[in-house]
């Protein structure tokens, strides 16, 4: 490759960030499990501890494994830098800390995991930060959610479990309007599909836990700063733009400029809340997204089949996914994920709970369990179990009726995948 060619997203996800490793020669990235890192001298320590040069002091902070897997889903996302985290949640919560105080407000789409709206409507609560709900069918119910408060707007690109699309550019309008910045969850699209920033976001958070990681064994987020926002402008974010007094009166936004939100993140979220991820977890993510092109386009395509398969299924009411022409997010899966629809879906079984029931106790292939994005395909019926304790009328605004099924489509021979829905929808 010459030295002007733009690697490509392939390249990128198995290159970005690694180099074989200096001491050893290592070609793989080494899992560096150590807690903390010796200082080449006191001024070495004084300088990093000042924020006045980078190196690694200790792992909840930064970590050389850790560090190769934030520059490479940066580089994926086309962000400026990027903090990998303990799980999709911890990077929702390290990225709202830096923006919010009591009594601010983020508006986000109701069209979002539920772990999402628990931890919103509950535990973000509980911190004074109040959340005000939008309907993305409607981009009005944005424009008129923006008060003083609000400091974010949150979305997802693909949203679970429905597989709807959002429309990022009409909602990214609004919060350049409203001077705040854009969060998108891009967790069921990936980067491969779906590139927020490109569209007007700027901070996009994942969980690596599903298709980033993409084998079902490690929990892990990540927060990608995009460098688009202007943290100075109006002194509504003073985390980044006023004097932090534990580093000498340094302004991040001042000193780190494009990527000063990562650092923010980095210097508080991290040192004081936490949740940071274990170097073993981040390998086994970085070894999964060497894979993530490949992996992505056969989910895509298996699901797509599987999606045509259900739609003609008799005991099938409706099916929700936006890779079908008929879809109401086909034209915005066009825009947003042209390259496919991603794996997860949901539909309708005209028999209703009973039905539910059923379908997960026959099948056999399928995994019947809580989550998405693994090699296997997975299956559940949130009547019964994530949703259960809902009334009727709460399950069907949550797009979880007793009718609904969701499907995270695997790796699998396709002849396979459907043929075991065959035989569990027969079996019923
Ligand atoms: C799973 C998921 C999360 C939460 O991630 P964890 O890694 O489980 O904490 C957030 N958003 C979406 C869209 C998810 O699917």
């Amino acid at each position: 490759m010459s030295d002007d060619q733009t690697p490509g997203f392939s390249t990128l996800s198995i290159h970005a960030g690694a180099q074989p490793d200096p001491a050893t020669g290592a070609r793989a990235t080494p899992i560096y499990q150590t807690t903390s890192f010796v200082f080449d001298d006191v001024d070495h320590a004084a300088s990093l501890f000042g924020l006045q040069a980078f190196g690694n002091i200790y792992t909840r902070i930064t970590n050389p494994t850790t560090a190769v897997l934030e520059e490479r889903v940066a580089a994926l996302e086309g962000g400026t830098a990027a903090l990998a985290v303990a799980s999709g949640h911890a990077a929702q919560m390290v990225t709202l800390h830096a923006l919010m105080t009591p009594g601010d407000e983020v508006i986000a789409s109701t069209k979002l995991y539920g772990g999402s709206i628990n931890q919103f409507t509950h535990s973000f609560k509980s911190f004074g930060w109040n959340v005000v709900w939008a309907d993305p069918d409607d981009i009005a119910n944005f424009e008129n959610a923006v008060s003083e408060k609000t400091k974010a707007i949150f979305i997802e690109s693909i949203a679970n479990p429905g597989g709807i699309v959002t429309d990022i550019a009409a909602i990214s309008a609004v919060a350049k309007k409203a001077g705040v910045p854009l969060i998108v969850d891009n967790t069921l699209a990936s980067p491969y599909l779906c590139r927020p920033i490109e569209h007007g976001a700027d901070v996009v958070v994942h969980s690596l836990t599903k298709f980033m990681g993409g084998h079902g064994n490690s929990m892990g987020g990540v927060v990608v700063d995009g460098g688009t926002f202007d943290w100075s402008r109006d002194g509504k974010y003073p985390f980044l733009s006023e004097p932090r007094p534990e580093y000498q009166g340094i302004v991040l936004h001042e000193t780190f400029g494009n990527f000063a939100f990562a650092i923010a993140l980095r210097v508080l979220g991290l040192r004081d809340l936490g949740p940071a991820i274990s170097p073993f977890n981040a390998f086994m993510i970085l070894t999964g997204i060497e894979t993530l092109p490949l992996r992505m386009q056969r989910h895509c395509e298996n699901a797509q089949a599987v999606a045509e398969w259900l739609e003609k299924h008799e005991a099938v009411d409706w099916v929700s996914y936006a890779g079908l022409p008929g879809d109401s997010s086909h034209a915005l899966m066009q825009k947003y994920s042209p390259k496919g629809a991603g794996a997860v879906l949901t539909f309708g079984l005209k028999g209703g709970y009973d039905a539910g029931v059923s379908l997960v106790s026959n099948v056999q292939l399928f995994s019947h369990l809580a989550n998405i994005g693994d090699t296997r395909s997975l299956i559940i019926h949130p009547a019964s179990t994530t949703h259960r304790q809902l009334t009727d009328e709460q399950k069907i605004a949550a797009g979880a009726g007793p009718q609904v099924v969701r499907l995270s489509v695997g790796l699998e021979d396709i002849a396979d995948i459907i043929g075991d829905l065959d035989q569990a929808l027969s079996a019923g």
